[in-house]
């Protein structure tokens, strides 16, 4: 697989790299770590996502260089951290369908669109594969490079703490720290900053928080963010999405399972983003809701009314979660 991989690398002559739209900090992290590598073996290449960086990995090394659409001629597509094409959004756009493309993922609800197909469940995060994949390159890791990765890793195992969190993912940080990335410093820009448009959000919809059964959910509204001054995209945070890090909030309560937080966007439609205890697989009812994601973290984005919405997402959970084991 990762032969394969190489070989298409080492054939391209102009290597077009793209992640997910509402990119998080692996998204962020592994297009710049492999962005980083490819310069260093001379490759040309464009690193893109169709939304902006978050500002909060704005202080990633190379991250102004990340377009939101592709210019030029290519004759590679690398795709990093996305489950299927759709979430590439608009930065695969027409010029580059017919390329052959390279999908490198982890997400258990990957599509396998890619002419190579890299989905490695095992891995806590795709910024672990780039890592993989950096040494049978024989990439030497620098401290940017470094930076970018941990930065995926930290990010998608929320400091260590989600049950994906393995040795290999510890092996992978090590290595990292080791090559100069510091792991305080990546920490304080994922967890320990949020502007106070956030904080006002969090005490609306905690206002209108329910435990319906063993889920617990609430919603934020278009009129919320706008009372808060917070954006769709939650561009002032290292959270891409417009919860603010809500549901990760909520998915601490004793009593409940599932947490899911419904936002609506500025173009009507509806996010969800979920999350589960260990135990409890919500990654199958989000791939069937049209969206994807992991076991205990996965979500999905509904066209729709808010209310009638919530009650399909909150009924198709319930049924999903039924018969699982808590
Ligand atoms: P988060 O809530 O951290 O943004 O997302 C958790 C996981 O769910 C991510 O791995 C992400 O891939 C997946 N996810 C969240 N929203 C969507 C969505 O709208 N569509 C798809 N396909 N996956 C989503
Ligand atoms: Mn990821």
């Amino acid at each position: 697989m990762k032969g394969a991989i190489e070989r298409f690398i080492r054939d391209a002559r102009r290597v077009m790299v793209i992640t997910h739209v509402a990119p998080d900090g692996d998204a962020i992290g592994s297009l710049l770590g492999l962005g980083w590598a490819l310069r260093w073996l001379g490759e040309e290449y464009t690193l893109a996502c169709a939304d902006p960086v978050p500002k909060g990995f704005t202080y990633l090394p190379g991250s102004e260089a990340i377009v939101t659409r592709p210019k030029g001629e290519y004759d590679l597509v690398i795709s990093l951290d996305c489950g299927d094409l759709e979430r590439l959004g608009a930065a695969y756009d027409e010029s580059l369908a017919g390329l052959p493309i390279i999908n490198i993922d982890h997400h258990v609800t990957n599509t396998h669109f890619g002419t190579v197909n890299w989905a490695d469940t095992g891995a806590a995060s795709t910024a672990e594969m780039v890592l993989d994949l950096l040494e049978s390159l024989h990439v030497p890791l620098d401290s940017d490079i470094a930076l970018c990765l941990l930065n995926g890793i930290v990010t998608d195992t929320r400091g260590f703490r989600t049950p994906n969190t393995t040795p290999r993912t510890m092996r992978a940080a090590l290595k990292l720290m080791g090559a100069g990335a510091q792991l305080p410093e990546i920490t304080d820009h994922i967890f320990n900053r949020r502007p106070f448009s956030a904080i006002c959000l969090w005490a609306k919809a905690l206002n209108g928080v329910q435990l319906d059964g063993r889920i617990i959910w609430s919603q934020i509204t278009r009129a919320m963010r706008q009372e808060c001054a917070f954006s769709e995209n939650g561009d002032v945070l290292s959270l891409p999405k417009g919860d603010a890090g809500l549901v990760n909030f909520l998915g601490t309560t004793d009593e409940a399972d599932v947490a899911i937080v419904f936002v609506e966007k500025d173009d009507g439609r509806i996010e969800v983003n979920m999350r589960a205890v260990p135990g409890v697989d919500i990654s199958a009812v989000a791939l069937d809701l049209g969206g994807g994601g992991h076991p205990q973290a996965a979500g999905c984005t509904l066209h729709g009314d808010l209310n009638e919405t919530q009650e399909k997402v909150l009924s198709a959970v319930k049924e999903a979660i039924k018969d699982q084991v808590q």
